[in-house]
Formats: C-alpha cells, sequence, structure tokens
C-alpha cells in the first residue's frame, strides 16, 4: 500500500496536510527527520504512517504516560497494532508486553524514554528489528525549554547501542530557535529533513475582554448558558478562584469538574476523566490542568486571568480546537491580574541557584509577564501579535480574532484623570471606587452627604461625562500606577505614583471598543454552517450514539470518532458501506467496528424526518 492508500485505510482521510508528506515521504526514503507543527496540526500521522510501511518496529519515546495511552487506543481503534511500555504497568504486564514485542506483534510501541535504560529493553531493541526511533515532544531534550526531562538525553546512547542505526524523527509543537538546534545537535539527527509548518492555528479565534473582577463571573456564566453543548476548559490563577468559580456555577445549576494541585489524586483523575469522557462539558482549573490532554473537541479555552507569560497562554489556549474545527480562545483582563502576577512573581522562591542566575530569571520573567501584558491592552490585531512574538512575520490583520472586529477609539483624559487624583485626595483614600465615581459624577446618595463629599471641590466636577467613560480612566490609571486599589474585603482607591502625572506633557489616553457589526459572509466559515436545524438534531442523535458506544468500549468518545467525522457524517448522510467509508476520519476498521450502526442511526432519523434536510451546500 502506498502512504495515502494507509492514510485513507486505516485513518480514513483523504489527503495529507500541508508538511505531513514532506516528512512521510523523507522518512521513508531513510533520512532522518525534524518537525515543528503546532498543536492540532498532526504530527502523529507524519510517524505513523511510515511505522506502518517500514520493514520493522518503530519505537516513539513520549513524556507522559496519558498520551501513551490515548495514542495507542487510538491506533488500536484504527486497526493497528500497537502498545506502551511504561511505569503504569505490573512487571508482570511488561513482561508480556515485551514477550509479544520480541515476538513482532507490534508495528509502534511507546515507551516513557526512562525505559531505554532498563537492560531488558536494550536487550529486546538490540535484537528486534528496530526501523525508526520517533522522539515526540523533543524540546523536552532541550535545557532551555520550559519541560526539560534529563531522561530524554539518554534517547542517543540507546540509538547508538544498537547495530543498525534505525531512521531517527523528532517532532514538537514549540521550538525557538534555540530549541531547535538543540534538538538537532543532542539527538544527533543526521542531515534531517527540518519542516517548521509555523506557529499560526487558523481556527483559533482570540479574544480579550476587559472585564474588572467581580464581573467574570457573569461573563463565564452568560458566555457558558450560550454554548450549552460545547466542551471548554477554564483556566484561573489561583486554587480559589477555581473553586469560587466552581461554587457559582454550581448555584446556577451548572455541572462542572474543577482540577488542581489541592484536590487528592484520585479526585483529580476522576475530575479529569468525566471531562475526557465527556460526562462533564467543562472543567475548572489551574495550569496543573492539561499536560498531555488529547481531547480534541474542546470549542473553547477561556483564561480567567492573565496568565504569567505568552508561552503559557499560547499552550493553554492551544487545547482548543485541536480537531481543527473553529474554537474560541478569551482572556479576562483585569488589572488586578497584573498586580497579582507581578506579587507572586517577587514572592517566587529559587532554591539552589546562584544571585546571577536568579537576577537573569527575574530579569527574563519580568519580560515575559511584559509581553503578556502587552497581548491583553493590545488593540491591534491579537493573532498577529502572538506570531511575532514567537518570530513568525504577521502579515495583514486576521479578521478573525477580537480586535480585528472591534474599533478602538482614543480619547485624551489627562484633565479628568487630575481630578479623580484630587478627588482621591480629598477623601484622603478612604474610600472605594463607587464612592469615588458617584462623587465625581455629582451623584445625589444619601451615602454621599454622609460621609460630605458633596462639600468636595471634586463633586459633580464631571458631571458631563458616563460612568463607562470614567470607569476604563480609572482603569487606565490603576494599569499607569498612578492610583493604587487595595486589596481584601473592603478594596479602597489611593494615591499611586503621580509624579509622571505632574510632567509637562504628561497625557492620559484611553481607549475604547466599539464592537464593529460583522459585515455579512466576513466570518470564516465553519464546517457546522452546512448543517440546517434538523443537521444538528442529527448531529446530536449521532453524538448520543457516540456517546453510548464510549461507555460499552470504556473508551474517550473522540477516540471514536472525532466531532469533525460526524459532521461530515451529517453533511453527507451515508446510506451504505461505500458512502460511509467516503467519510473524512472512517477508516476501515472503525467502519467494521461501528460503521453499521451508526448508518442504522441515520437512515432511523432520515425515517423519522422524512422532508428533513440536513445539509445544504455552502460556498467555501
Ligand atoms: P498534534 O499531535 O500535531 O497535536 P494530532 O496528531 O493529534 O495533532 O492530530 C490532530 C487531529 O487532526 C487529529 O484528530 C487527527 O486525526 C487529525 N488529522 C491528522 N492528519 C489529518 C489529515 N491528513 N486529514 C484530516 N485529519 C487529520
Ligand atoms: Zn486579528
Amino acid at each position: 500500500m502506498s502512504a495515502a492508500e494507509i492514510l485513507k485505510t486505516y485513518f480514513g482521510y483523504d489527503s495529507f496536510r500541508n508538511g505531513q508528506e514532506e516528512i512521510v515521504q523523507s522518512i521513508l526514503a531513510g533520512k532522518d527527520a525534524l518537525a515543528i507543527m503546532p498543536t492540532g496540526a498532526g504530527k502523529s500521522i507524519c510517524y505513523q504512517v511510515p511505522a506502518l510501511m517500514l520493514p520493522g518496529i518503530t519505537i516513539v519515546v513520549s513524556p507522559l504516560i496519558s498520551l501513551m495511552q490515548d495514542q495507542v487506543k487510538a491506533l488500536n481503534e484504527a486497526g493497528i497494532h500497537a502498545a506502551f511500555i511504561n511505569s503504569s504497568l505490573t512487571e508482570t504486564q511488561i513482561a508480556k508486553a515485551m514477550r509479544l514485542a520480541a515476538e513482532g506483534r507490534y508495528k509502534i510501541i511507546y515507551v516513557a524514554p526512562e525505559r531505554l535504560e532498563s537492560a531488558g529493553f536494550v536487550q529486546f531493541a538490540q535484537n528486534g528489528r528496530i526501523s525508526m526511533i520517533t522522539v515526540d515532544e523533543a524540546h523536552c531534550i532541550s535545557q532551555w525549554g520550559q519541560d526539560f526531562r534529563p531522561s530524554y538525553l539518554k534517547i542517543v546512547a540507546f540509538i547508538d547501542s544498537l547495530a543498525d542505526r534505525p531512521i531517527v524523527s523528532a517532532f514538537t509543537a514549540t521550538a525557538t530557535k534555540e530549541v531547535r538546534t538543540d534538538i538537532e545537535c543532542t539527538l544527533k539527527l543526521h542531515d534531517p529533513q527540518v519542516v517548521v509548518t509555523g506557529f499560526d492555528r487558523q481556527n483559533l479565534y482570540y479574544s480579550v475582554e476587559h472585564i474588572a473582577g467581580k464581573h467574570k463571573d457573569a461573563f463565564v456564566l452568560d458566555y457558558i448558558r450560550k454554548h450549552a453543548d460545547e466542551s471548554g476548559i477554564i483556566y484561573c490563577a489561583t486554587r480559589k478562584n477555581v473553586d469560587n468559580l466552581y461554587e457559582k456555577l454550581s448555584q446556577n445549576g451548572i455541572l462542572a469538574a474543577r482540577y488542581h494541585a489541592g484536590l487528592d489524586n484520585d479526585t483529580r483523575k476522576k475530575n479529569q476523566d468525566d471531562f475526557i469522557y465527556d460526562r462533564v462539558q467543562i472543567v475548572i482549573a489551574t495550569n496543573a490542568f492539561g499536560m498531555g490532554i488529547d481531547k480534541s473537541n474542546v470549542r473553547f479555552v477561556i483564561h480567567y486571568n492573565m496568565p504569567q507569560s505568552m508561552e503559557n497562554y499560547y499552550q493553554e489556549a492551544g487545547r482548543a480546537g485541536r480537531d481543527g474545527e473553529n474554537a474560541q480562545c478569551i482572556l479576562l483582563f483585569s488589572v488586578q491580574d497584573v498586580m497579582i502576577n507581578r506579587f507572586l512573581l517577587e514572592k517566587k522562591e529559587f532554591e539552589g541557584m546562584d544571585a546571577d542566575d536568579i537576577a537573569l530569571v527575574r530579569q527574563r520573567d519580568t519580560q515575559r509577564l511584559r509581553v503578556m501584558e502587552g497581548y491583553c491592552k493590545a488593540t491591534t490585531c491579537l493573532r498577529n501579535y502572538i506570531l511575532e512574538y514567537f518570530g513568525e512575520k504577521a502579515s495583514t490583520p486576521c479578521d478573525n480574532c477580537g480586535n480585528c472586529h472591534r474599533e478602538y477609539t482614543e480619547q485624551d483624559m489627562t484633565a479628568d484623570a487630575k481630578w479623580v487624583v484630587n478627588c482621591i485626595a480629598e477623601m484622603r483614600g478612604r474610600y472605594g471606587l463607587n464612592i469615588v465615581l458617584g462623587t465625581l459624577l455629582g451623584a445625589n446618595r444619601a451615602r454621599l452627604k454622609e460621609i460630605g463629599a458633596d462639600a468636595y471641590k471634586s463633586y459633580g466636577i464631571l458631571k458631563q461625562r458616563s460612568e463607562a467613560d470614567l470607569r476604563l480612566l480609572i482603569d487606565q490609571m490603576l494599569a499607569e500606577g498612578y492610583i493604587v486599589q487595595t486589596g481584601g474585603e473592603y478594596s479602597v482607591l489611593q494615591m499611586g505614583d503621580i509624579s509622571r502625572l505632574k510632567e509637562k506633557g504628561a497625557r492620559v489616553v484611553v481607549r475604547k471598543a466599539q464592537e464593529r457589526e460583522e459585515p455579512a459572509g466576513r466570518t470564516r466559515k465553519k464546517k457546522t454552517d452546512s448543517l440546517t436545524g434538523a443537521g444538528f438534531d442529527l448531529f446530536d442523535r449521532l453524538r448520543q450514539l457516540r456517546l453510548t458506544i464510549a461507555k460499552e468500549e470504556a473508551m474517550p468518545p473522540y477516540i471514536i470518532f472525532s466531532d469533525k467525522t460526524l459532521i461530515d457524517m451529517c453533511a453527507k448522510a451515508p446510506r451504505n458501506q461505500t458512502e460511509m467509508l467516503a467519510v473524512s476520519g472512517v477508516g476501515e476498521n472503525k467502519y467494521q467496528k461501528y460503521g453499521e450502526r451508526f448508518i442504522q442511526e441515520i437512515g432511523a432519523f432520515l425515517a423519522e424526518n422524512p422532508n428533513a434536510v440536513v445539509s445544504t451546500q455552502i460556498d467555501e
């Protein structure tokens, strides 16, 4: 079989994606390969397809147990003999797997890097026929990266111990220039074919919402209600935020799972599984969640707080839309987030590092935070901001992010800013935001009279302004440090560093966002756009069937079929084997296992809804 035939027969896909074929062909020509492709680009296919065509076994080194298990399940579902050997197995299970491997029962074997040091495994590899070593998450080999795994350094010695050097292929989603060179050198790749497909993930819609802390819950609630039925992750900066939001959602009747380091292992595992197996749609988590989560149908990732770096943000937000369908990445930003992050960095401990290094790391952290803050405050294309940061040339604005769909007007509010300062001075920093606003606007409130605010010079001085404008102004002044807001239960506004405000030429500029009406036809086409109301009903039925099967097989639903495949099934409404095999993501083996049940379900639906039009052609 040719590579294209393998792709169709086992994986059910009609064509390779950008970059895949180049890697596959160069591996088949016996060349080493290094592929840097973003999450969801389809790295696994790049080594799985050639693995099936090479004469011997492919050993895949992977850092995470959960990833290996997922991959092996997916391969077995596709009818490919694969296994993993790692510490989640008992000694007896390992012995059995090794015996079967030695008998040549597996084409692909996943191992943790530590396994390469075990005498038994080395012996197996020396006696068996190993065609390729694939290093997944190859950036783990670099000391530059955040995920350095010392055991990755042993891979080379293992390769050297084999009499015939196998082909070596390495894959990663994150590689700055340093890391890339590190991978090439440390792994001793021989003149590798290097393929870099770029960072951009066109199916992700980025947006930043400026929302004061206490209004964030309302935003999340509203969003979830409007996106019922969609799977999503909500990242919070702290455990406490996770717990609070979890409470809030429960009170409002929304089922969610939560995940943070304060929960015991079993609870964490259970909550994670609930999410992966689609038993709950929403997970609220700290950044401890997500390593090794391969769930493909995550439709949104909301950041309740600003993360500490763009690297973190891109990785976490990138868990959305792995299936290539549209997904949203929303960051809820408030000025407090910056202050909290600064505080966390100050508090960060550096054990066993010398003073110079500490200074360097601090500097780097501060710089990263600044970049992240820049993203939150950017008024131009967010996608381009990200791409430029990761060293890619960005071209025209993407027309697929919050800022591209928004217009900003700038307003010079320097004079108003000085009155805010005066007002806080008159109050001697004893009152909070609402009192300050009320005073400046000259509100007729009993509370203001009670404290004598109506006698202030600043009382009513800005009454021609709207409250919303003044809120924006105060946000801006907080961000620039002219005033500060104390934490705690009763938070008050106090004077910050106003020296710069007194300088000549000082300006306080407030940017106001205006949502632009979407001109018809401008938004990106979604796969589901072609589905009619009846089409969505059918999609729901197919999802139900998938869930039933997933339970029977004790398998995550997305391993049975991805959302994308189900949508294609709705659009094509296959009635027989040939038509079913034409659906993207339906290979021979999956057809044998599940094809008929889906054909029946579709048939039943069409019989019950004889006049239903499930899908209409839309222009791509
Ligand atoms: P990565 O490891 O790069 O994050 P995956 O290997 O998990 O990405 O692939 C992401 C998704 O894309 C999977 O659902 C996979 O089945 C799908 N996919 C990969 N290659 C193709 C292709 N050629 N055509 C259609 N879908 C593909
Ligand atoms: Zn944009």
